[in-house]
């Protein structure tokens, strides 16, 4: 045997140790991970196929949509490296203040039209309030959300504290979410005008007021294997239900720009590993999805995603909500909640 088959067939026993673990919910562990995210690529239909059965185990057909609108864009105070809203970064983005509420109200009912079942706001900046007034027109807008449109009511405001965080649950909101964005010994790489102390400490916030947790982060920044493994540790310790998987599409004029983007078979092989070290959590992919999978991106559901994201991100475009659809329903699979 070749000194690659072994490699390979060795490959093959963790990968099948490591799937029978994650079917009956014992842990695999870290160092488990890592290794399974450094297997060669001819191990990589093997992987993937662990992380299908792992999907169709624990979170069946069910494939759930989400989509989002810009509520407030650009000028934002906050580095993030891969960020054109950031106002240092000589990106093209559109910027204005606060949507009307009528406006967040016309965009959340346009997104149940699309087939989403999940919708937020998302607003630039470090938190909500930053410019006054803000957060008292956001709780307004859930609120007549709440009120008028039936769709399950999600927020991205950036950091929130814990009143904050009791305010938008009373409001009327379901769901609240915050990127860790990458490994804590990464992160100063990312950021450095909001530590991660402060991303963990909201999603404590919104945990402790009663909102369900979406929270996760982004790929192909330049972190190594360990580094991805090491985010996946901390969202399982803060055990957020709802995990996107972004992949760094990099923008012209921020500081990421010239960032090689990760390949098709990197990025599944990050999904189906996730998959196996969270076998129960959702796995949305995101940002990236189009630009960098192009014609394997139907691939993410069989590498264990169970969740993607309808219509435009924040800053770029993705493609129309009717062409997701048929992906799924061509796949075998259910648009579900
Ligand atoms: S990711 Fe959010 S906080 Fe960071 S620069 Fe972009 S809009 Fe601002």
């Amino acid at each position: 045997m070749s000194g690659s088959g072994v490699a390979v067939s060795t490959g093959r026993r963790l990968i099948e140790e490591c799937r029978e673990k994650a079917l009956r919910l014992d842990p695999v562990s870290e160092q488990e991970a890592i290794e399974l995210l450094e297997l060669p690529p001819e191990n990589i239909m093997d992987l993937i196929a662990a992380a299908d059965a792992v999907r169709r185990k624990h979170k069946g057909a069910s494939i759930s949509l989400c989509s989002i609108v810009n509520a407030r864009s650009g000028l934002c105070s906050e580095d993030c490296a891969f960020c054109p809203q950031y106002s240092g970064h000589d990106a093209d983005v559109p910027e204005y203040g606060l949507m009307k509420s009528g406006e967040i109200v016309k965009a959340a009912n346009e997104a149940i039209g699309n087939g989403a079942m999940k919708f937020g706001i998302v607003t630039s900046g470090k938190g909500p309030n930053d410019r006054a007034g803000d957060f008292e027109l956001i709780l307004e807008s859930i609120r007549e959300m709440k009120g008028k449109v039936g769709i399950h009511r999600c927020a991205s405001l950036g950091v929130i504290n814990e009143e904050e965080a009791v305010a938008l649950k009373e409001a009327g909101l379901q769901e609240f979410h915050h990127n860790l964005e990458t490994a804590r010994s990464f992160y100063p790489n990312i950021c450095s005008t909001r530590s991660y102390d402060e991303n963990v400490a909201t999603i404590e916030a919104a945990r402790n007021a009663g909102l369900r947790l979406c929270s996760g982060g982004i790929f192909g920044m330049g972190e190594n294997n360990e580094q991805r493994i090491e985010m996946a540790v901390e969202l399982r310790r803060l055990e957020v239900g709802s995990i996107p998987l972004n992949f760094l599409n990099p923008i012209e004029g921020t500081k990421l720009e010239n960032a090689k983007p990760l390949t098709p078979l990197e990025i599944l092989s990050i999904i189906a590993v996730y998959r196996l070290f969270l076998p129960e959590r959702d796995l949305k992919v995101a940002g990236g999805r189009e630009v960098n999978l192009r014609d394997v991106q139907s691939f993410i559901f069989f590498a264990g995603a169970n969740s993607t994201m309808l219509g435009n991100y924040l800053t770029t475009r993705g493609r129309k909500a009717e062409d997701d659809i048929k992906m799924v329903e061509d796949l075998g699979l259910e648009v579900g909640s």
